[in-house]
């Protein structure tokens, strides 16, 4: 029998358009209901003006954010193909860099591994400056560490204000760590 190899990875989420709430939702049951992944926790939401390459967009509909801990028997680069799926089935269409999207998913970290390839690379270069993803990652592993930077929690954003608590129900029924 071929051994089966598991990696703890995380995922980002974010939707600013649609019902932005329900795409979360769905998107963490789609992940779940992926052959060889299993989502083990699912953060709170969050919710934070839209950022574009110049800047705060206050014009722009707001984003929430979650971070779901997931384990996958995929590799990386197969993770990222059933994640762009998702992403495409939930309408996301791509014109402008950082535009308005009904969904995001991003592989944060994808176990030990570092990869800077054309399509993928880990860990999320973006990630330790972006409150709206340590907040949330905080939440689900209070001892995260971030490769290359150090424990998550010691982190400038980890205590930032510019993400706040979005009152939703959780993402996951039941605590499954
Ligand atoms: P950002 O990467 O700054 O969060 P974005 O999420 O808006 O920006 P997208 O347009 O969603 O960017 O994706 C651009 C490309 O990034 C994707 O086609 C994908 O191949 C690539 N990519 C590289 N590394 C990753 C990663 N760790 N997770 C998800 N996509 C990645
Ligand atoms: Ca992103
Ligand atoms: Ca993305």
């Amino acid at each position: 029998m071929r051994r089966r190899i598991v990696s703890p990875a995380v995922i980002a989420l974010g939707s600013n358009l649609g019902d932005r709430e329900a795409n979360l939702r769905r998107a963490v049951g789609a992940i779940d209901a992926l052959d060889g992944v299993t989502v083990s926790a699912a953060s709170g939401m969050v919710e934070s003006r839209a950022v574009k390459p110049e800047g705060v967009d206050a014009a722009a509909p707001s984003y929430l954010n979650a971070v779901a801990l997931v384990q996958s028997e995929l590799p990386a680069e197969r993770l990222l193909d059933e994640l762009n799926r998702i992403e495409t089935e939930h309408g996301r269409v791509r014109h402008e860099r950082w535009g308005d999207r009904t969904l995001d998913l991003d592989i944060v970290v994808f176990g030990e591994l570092t990869v800077d390839s054309a399509r993928l690379t880990l860990p999320h270069p973006r990630a330790w400056q972006r409150a709206f993803v340590i907040v949330p990652w905080l939440q689900v592993d209070p001892d995260a560490v971030l490769p290359g930077h150090g424990r998550i929690d010691a982190l400038e954003v980890a205590a930032s204000s510019e993400v706040w608590p979005f009152d939703a129900a959780p993402l996951l029924d039941g605590a499954r760590l």
